[in-house]
């Protein structure tokens, strides 16, 4: 079927309108009317190719939330109106040891990743959810809590398993000290997350403008990275940091912060390679470490932790033509702290 979507051509031309195609829904597929998806920096990444893999034509877009339109015969967990959400996999092996302890991401033979994957159904590239519709395997179709605004709830499906993922394999909660590198949309989420874990959240950020708010979001207290003094500080005190900048920085002025056998795990990706003196994992032996997303299972627990606590992300609103220059605010950190795009202005 025919599905209107926006794309990026090559990694210089802006994002675009690009008719893609999507399949008739099989017999355990959801086909969702996407109402909202968020604008995740690794979307940025991949329509520039920064990373250097990307393949043309790329449709965006991973954080993806809408209402049931059709359900295939064999789905039993939705039904058509439910709210549902995918996030950054439609696929997986299934089989493989990964897979079967639902770390999916990890598959031993590749997740079908939502955009820029193959598409084992039509051939070609599986396409994102800058696009009215989506069809996807009820496997990796998510339930949302009915109880969070759906546009603020749209970015947990990267931006809040992302975060909330290492938060919980590192054991973030009461007595620990956690560090949040960064206040974007990971990085907000990860305040949020660590504060209602329990743990005591330190949130390091470059922009003096953001202090009141990393305060706002559930932060005990906030230090500008770029000042040596009030990092120093905090010297060897940090159990855990979430590192989500997506640009270069320097790891050493982080790991400094962590005690011994403190952990430092990586979630941004900067295009470039980052460098590190051994010396600040050597003394005192320190870990770092990084983390690719969440299982389906754990998006799962992680969105209903959501419905329960009241948590979902600080989002505005754009429209689908908007996009490029969110990219462009994106880039200047100016973002309050998820953009997310009305579908219904793809239409118009
Ligand atoms: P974002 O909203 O743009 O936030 C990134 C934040 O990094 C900015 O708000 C800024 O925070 C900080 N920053 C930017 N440039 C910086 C610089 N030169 N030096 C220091 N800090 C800088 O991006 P996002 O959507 O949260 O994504 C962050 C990164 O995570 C991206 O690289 C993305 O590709 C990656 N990602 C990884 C995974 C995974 O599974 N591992 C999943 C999703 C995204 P302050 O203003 O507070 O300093
Ligand atoms: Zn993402
Ligand atoms: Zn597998």
């Amino acid at each position: 079927m025919p599905v209107r979507a926006y794309a990026a051509q090559s990694p210089t031309s802006p994002l675009a309108p690009h008719p893609i195609e999507r399949r008739t829904p099989l017999a355990t597929d959801v086909e969702i009317d996407i109402l909202y998806c968020g604008v995740c920096h690794s979307d940025l990444h991949f329509a520039r190719n920064e990373w250097g893999f990307t393949q043309y034509p790329v449709v965006p877009g991973h954080e993806i939330l809408g209402r049931v339109a059709k359900v295939g015969a064999k789905v039993g967990r939705f039904k058509v109106g439910d709210l549902a959400a995918v996030g950054c996999m439609v696929d997986s092996c299934r089989t493989c040891g990964s897979c079967r302890q639902g770390l999916e991401q990890f598959c031993a033979t590749g997740a079908t990743f939502t955009y820029n994957g193959e598409d084992k159904h039509l051939g070609g590239l599986t396409y994102g959810g800058y696009s009215e519709r989506v069809v996807v395997d009820e496997a990796f179709t998510l339930r949302v809590p009915g109880n969070l605004d759906p546009a603020a709830a749209a970015p947990l499906l990267c931006a809040g398993i992302t975060t909330w993922s290492p938060l919980r394999h590192w054991k973030a909660g009461p007595g620990r000290k956690v560090g949040i590198n960064g206040l974007g949309g990971l990085g907000h989420m990860g305040v949020k997350f660590a504060r209602a874990l329990g743990a005591q959240v330190v949130l390091l950020t470059t922009s003096p403008s953001k202090v009141a708010d990393g305060i706002r979001l559930g932060a005990h207290e906030v230090v500008l990275s770029k000042d040596p003094d009030a990092m120093a500080k905090h010297a060897m005190s940090f159990d855990l940091i979430v590192d989500t900048v997506s640009a270069d920085h320097s790891l050493d002025a982080l790991m400094a912060l962590l005690r011994l056998d403190g952990v430092m795990c990586m979630v941004g990706v900067p295009p470039t390679p980052q460098q590190l003196a051994a010396m600040s994992v050597i003394m005192p032996r320190r870990i770092l470490t990084g983390s690719l997303i969440g299982g389906i299972r754990e998006t799962q627990e992680m969105l209903d932790f959501c419905g329960t606590h009241g948590i979902a992300c600080d989002v505005e609103k754009i429209r689908m033509d908007q996009i490029n220059d969110a990219y462009e605010r994106m880039l200047r950190s100016d973002v309050r702290y998820r953009f997310v795009i009305d579908m219904a202005s793809l239409g118009k």
